[in-house]
This record gives C-alpha cells, sequence and structure tokens, in this order.
C-alpha cells in the first residue's frame, strides 16, 4: 500500500517535519552544550602530548555518552523527563530530584529548531530542497549558540555547512542557486572577511572577529549565491548594533563589550531564508 504524504496535505507534513524538529532540537542542545568541551579535552590532551607527557585516559565524553544528567546533583534524566519543550513544562523547569533550574535555553532552542523544521517543510514541501534547508537550519542555530557561549565557530560545523551548501547547489537541491553562483559565493564570503579582517588589523592592531566567522561567511555565500553576501553583512550589522545597544543599556555586555558576529550572521542567514536575501535589501531602503 503506497501513500505520499503529500496526499494528506501541506499541513500534515508540516507538522510531522515540526514534530521532527522538536526531537532534532533537544540533540542540539547536547551539540550545544558538549561541542565546546570536547574541543578543550582535544587540546588540553595535544598540549600534553606536545609536552612530552602520557596522554591521560579520560571518561568518554562524546554526543552520545555518558548520559545527560543534571549539572546540579548528578541525577540521570530520564527519557520522560527529556521530551522536547513537554518535559520542561511539567517539570516547571526544574531537577525532578533536586529541584534546581533549569535554562530556558533549552525548551526554547527546541522550539525554534520545532517552527524552523515546519516552515522549510510547509516552504518547499516534502522534498530534497526542505531536507536541505531543515539541515541548513539545524547547523546555523548550533554555530549561532556556541558562538554566543564560547566565542567559538567550531570548524566541525562551518566546513560541513560550506560543503552541503556547494553540494545542495550541485543537486540541484537548493533552487536559489546555480553551482558557479554558490562556488563564487563561498570564495568573495571568505575573502571579503578576510579582508576586512587584516585592514582591522593593520589600522587598530586589534582583531575585529575570527577564522570562524569567514568561514561561516563562506558558507553562507554557498547557500545563498555571491549576489546575497552584501544583503547578508548588511544584515547582520543591523541585528549586531540592535542587539548591541539593547545590552549597553541592561548593562549585559560581557567584560571588554566583545560580542561575537557569528551569532549575527546566523540572524542574517535565516532572515534570508525566511524572506529571501534581496527583501533584506528592500528592508533597509536600497
Ligand atoms: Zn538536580
Amino acid at each position: 500500500m503506497g501513500f505520499s504524504l503529500e496526499e494528506l496535505g501541506p499541513w500534515f507534513a508540516s507538522i510531522l517535519a515540526g514534530l521532527l524538529g522538536l526531537l532534532i532540537g533537544s540533540f542540539l542542545n547536547v551539540v550545544i552544550y558538549r561541542m565546546p568541551k570536547m574541543m578543550e579535552r582535544q587540546w588540553a590532551q595535544e598540549c600534553a602530548e606536545l609536552g612530552g607527557s602520557p596522554p591521560e585516559s579520560l571518561e568518554t565524553f562524546n554526543l552520545l555518552a555518558p548520559r545527560s544528567r543534571c549539572s546540579s546533583c548528578g541525577h540521570l534524566i530520564r527519557w520522560y523527563e527529556n521530551i522536547p519543550v513537554l518535559s520542561y513544562i511539567f517539570l516547571r523547569g526544574r531537577c525532578s530530584a533536586c529541584a534546581a533550574p533549569y535554562g530556558v535555553r533549552y525548551p526554547l532552542v527546541e522550539a525554534v529548531t520545532g517552527a524552523l523544521f515546519f516552515f522549510c517543510a510547509w516552504r518547499w514541501g516534502w522534498t530534497l530542497t526542505a531536507l536541505a534547508w531543515c539541515g541548513f537550519s539545524a547547523a546555523l542555530l548550533t554555530l549561532a549558540m556556541i558562538d554566543w557561549d564560547t566565542t567559538l565557530l567550531p570548524d566541525d560545523i562551518t566546513l560541513p555547512l560550506l560543503w552541503a551548501g556547494l553540494l545542495s547547489a550541485a543537486l540541484q537541491w537548493n533552487p536559489i542557486v546555480t553551482l558557479p553562483e554558490a562556488l563564487w559565493g563561498a570564495v568573495a564570503g571568505y575573502l571579503s572577511l578576510w579582508l576586512v579582517y587584516w585592514a582591522f588589523k593593520l589600522v587598530t592592531g586589534k582583531e575585529g572577529m575570527g577564522y570562524g566567522d569567514f568561514k561561516l561567511f563562506a558558507a553562507l555565500g554557498a547557500w545563498f549565491g555571491w549576489s546575497a553576501l552584501i544583503p547578508i553583512i548588511l544584515m547582520a550589522s543591523i541585528i549586531g548594533a540592535v542587539i548591541g545597544i539593547a545590552m549597553k543599556f541592561t548593562s549585559g555586555l560581557r567584560e571588554g563589550g566583545y560580542l561575537p558576529f557569528g551569532p549575527f550572521l546566523a540572524g542574517a542567514g535565516f532572515t534570508a531564508m525566511i524572506f529571501g536575501p534581496q527583501s533584506i535589501l528592500q528592508f533597509v531602503g536600497l
């Protein structure tokens, strides 16, 4: 017996994608929390090896093991305490054992991932195009959160995002760019921020951004094409200025007043995905 999801209507496919997004969002929370710690452990290990000391035998720590625990009391999170969004509401945002509060960002990341997946399925139907943009959304959200927390953009996410953008263009899963547009987008994205970085460094002696930002901008170039780079950098600057000013007024700025640029690039990437890169220019009145 064969049936296609399309026959059940666009809403059914979108809701299914949204539910899948909630589950993926739950996994993204793990990646956002653990990947920086995994990178730290790897650096410590490499430093120890360079220093000639024997590698320490550390407990397994990766994206799948060990199982999640409460960071306050060590209570093992059971499966029914780990249902996206719902568990947070039922537990009123607290650990069931010690009542330590969990951050509201966990259900938020799940809800945002669900909403983005819902949008992709609604916009592109039950297609490989929608699948590609779901992957794009998951990677971009993860990068934004990790950069916000640690000012790092892991190569393990930026580089696959870049390759996936080129591949989706080559396979014509991504209808908004041709392969040459995607390729030149990646090249121009990387080089333009690299030039800005060096110009800024020569003039001020400071580093305004990191290499991760070049790779992320290159990835956005691969997904949207070279002609979207200027709208995206404009949008990222506007979002950055608004959030920077808001944080100054609420004195939420961290020491040195440094804000990572990755979350704003990601915000511009989502704006371009939802409204189209050229609508950004209309939005700023160009
Ligand atoms: Zn606890």
